[in-house]
């Protein structure tokens, strides 16, 4: 039973509920195929724009920032972003990046965050990016 499958990831209940209906949707609209581009993909029901712009990059070779909770605070504390809204932080990246970048510099973003930038105590004595960082509390 998928809930079964799917319990160690948490929310498992809706999560169940939303991998049924996006698959019902997939067969129904999309021929059992997944979709390549953002608008179709953020219509499946459970897969918001971070999850679509993952697929996107890391799956179908599409350029895409998957703006996750490291990436929307790693931009804002090196100044390349100033919001607490992921789509704006998104666009703002998007316009300061080469689109043939997108994917990668997303990702390096993500690892960077859980790795260096940490939320709570950022690791900024031995980070790369230190000299260029342009927030305030830096160490
Ligand atoms: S210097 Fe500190 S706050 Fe700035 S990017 Fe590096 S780890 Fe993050």
């Amino acid at each position: 039973m998928l809930e079964e499958e799917i319990r160690s990831t948490g929310f498992y209940k809706n999560k169940t509920r939303s991998v049924i209906a996006c698959c019902e949707k997939l067969v129904a609209d999309f021929h059992g195929e997944i979709p390549h581009t953002l608008e179709a993909l953020t219509a499946l029901p459970g897969v918001g724009r971070k999850t679509a712009n993952m697929a996107l990059g890391n799956a179908f070779g599409v350029p895409a920032i998957a703006v996750d909770t490291h990436v929307l605070r790693v931009s804002n504390r090196l100044g390349l972003a100033h919001s607490d809204d992921a789509q704006a932080v998104e666009e703002a990246l998007m316009r300061q990046v080469a689109k043939d970048k997108w994917t990668a510099f997303g990702n390096a973003m993500i690892l960077h965050g859980r790795e260096t930038c940490i939320a709570r105590k950022p690791r900024c004595p031995e980070c790369l990016l230190r000299a260029v960082c342009e927030w305030p509390d830096k160490d």
